[in-house]
């Protein structure tokens, strides 16, 4: 009995100190204080979250756990070899969790935040985005049809040196021909990824990380697929692949993929990535002004007119469409239509006809 109430001492006195009292302490830098790392806890989550390392990560909750309850219980043995584990628990950490930190840092490093120049593109170089978005959706489309395999990337802010140097170099405007060129199969750079940098074709024929992640489905896709998956679990970068034997176009970004995607959707896309926010306002005024040309037109088409007019011009739209029709002949026509529903066998047909009479 003793032993329990020693157990429950020890926790109201750890409820004291660590939680109670610095609640009743908290001042609003505090949280503030708390609020930052609730957020970055968050995000941490969710960057483990589909990753293998989040399993490392629960585990070394238990560690932890197992330490706290070592050091509650007053386990002398056992928290020998738990200090013995903390001293190095910063490096174990650091090799742990080496991709996920590098992919962070690259990740952070990539804000648009701390790269205000990366939202605006001089005009120059937002009509030599146009024309790479417009070649390379010409060729997407055509190796679409032919079923011709592609795996084009576009490097991002991460540069992509390790799997150039697995491939050839090219330097080469974006051309739709070019490309459809290096991806034609008996062409000897038409296998491996080619890689566009600065909007130019840096390199062809390289190797890309495959997919790691258990959380994308890939069905029946095979080793292009997630090669483009792969690349962009590590990097920036945007991937379009065409398959060879559907000749279906997918868009990877940030591990994920996007299947179907048609030329008007992927030229979006493309823009959207090399040319950023200010494609956006630029399409957005477009669209605008699209907009206001059609309420134009409208306009147009239908003015408001008095209603004599409106039937005057009502019949001679009518007269345009039917020709010149003849008083009789549109009594006729009214009686007829008054003898049989509109969508009964024409009767005028029947009257062509010779009759037993005219016989
Ligand atoms: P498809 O629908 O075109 O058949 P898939 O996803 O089924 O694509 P595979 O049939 O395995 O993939 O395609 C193999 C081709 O994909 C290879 O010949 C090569 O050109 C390319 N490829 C595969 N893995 C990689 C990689 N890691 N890096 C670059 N290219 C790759
Ligand atoms: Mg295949």
């Amino acid at each position: 009995m003793s032993f329990f109430l020693k157990i429950w001492d020890q926790i109201c006195a750890f409820t004291l100190e660590y939680i109670v009292q610095p609640i009743l302490g908290m001042g609003i830098k505090d949280v503030i204080d708390i609020l930052i790392l609730a957020v970055v806890l968050y995000q941490l989550y969710r960057f483990f979250r589909d990753r293998r390392a989040g399993r490392v990560l629960i585990g070394l909750g238990a560690v932890v756990v197992v330490s706290l309850l070592v050091s509650l219980f007053e386990l002398s043995a056992l928290s020998y070899i738990v200090r013995l584990f903390a001293a190095s628990a910063f490096f174990c950490v650091i090799v742990i969790f080496q991709p996920e930190i590098r992919d962070a840092l690259e990740r952070l490093g990539n804000l648009t935040v701390l790269n205000p120049r990366s939202n605006s593109l001089p005009r120059k170089k937002m009509n030599l985005a146009k024309s790479v978005a417009d070649e390379t959706v010409d060729a997407v489309m055509v190796m679409s049809q032919n079923k011709t395999g592609a795996l084009i990337v576009f490097e991002g802010m991460t540069k992509l040196g390790d799997y150039i140097h697995t491939g050839k170099p090219v330097d080469a405007r974006v051309t739709s021909k070019l490309l459809q060129n290096i991806f034609f199969a008996p062409a000897p750079l038409h296998d491996g990824a080619l890689i566009i940098r600065d909007m130019r074709i840096y390199a062809a024929s390289c190797v890309l990380p495959s997919s790691t992640r258990k959380s994308v489905d890939f069905g029946s896709l095979g080793t292009r697929h997630r090669a483009a998956v792969g690349v962009t679990e590590v990097s920036d970068a945007l991937v379009v692949v065409v398959s060879e034997q559907t000749g279906t176009v997918s868009v990877a970004q940030d591990g994920k993929l996007l299947r179907n995607v048609d030329g008007k959707t992927l030229c979006d896309i493309l823009m959207t990535y090399m040319a950023g926010s200010v494609y956006l306002r630029h399409k957005r005024a477009n669209m605008r002004k699209e907009y206001l040309e059609m309420m134009e037109n409208i306009a147009r088409v239908d003015p408001p007119v008095a209603p004599k007019d409106k039937s005057e011009a009502v019949e001679k739209e009518f007269e345009k469409m039917v020709g010149n029709v003849t008083e009789t002949e549109t009594d006729a026509t009214l009686d007829e239509s008054n003898a049989a529903p509109a969508n009964a066998p024409s009767e005028s047909k029947k009257s062509d006809e010779p009759t037993d009479q005219e016989i």
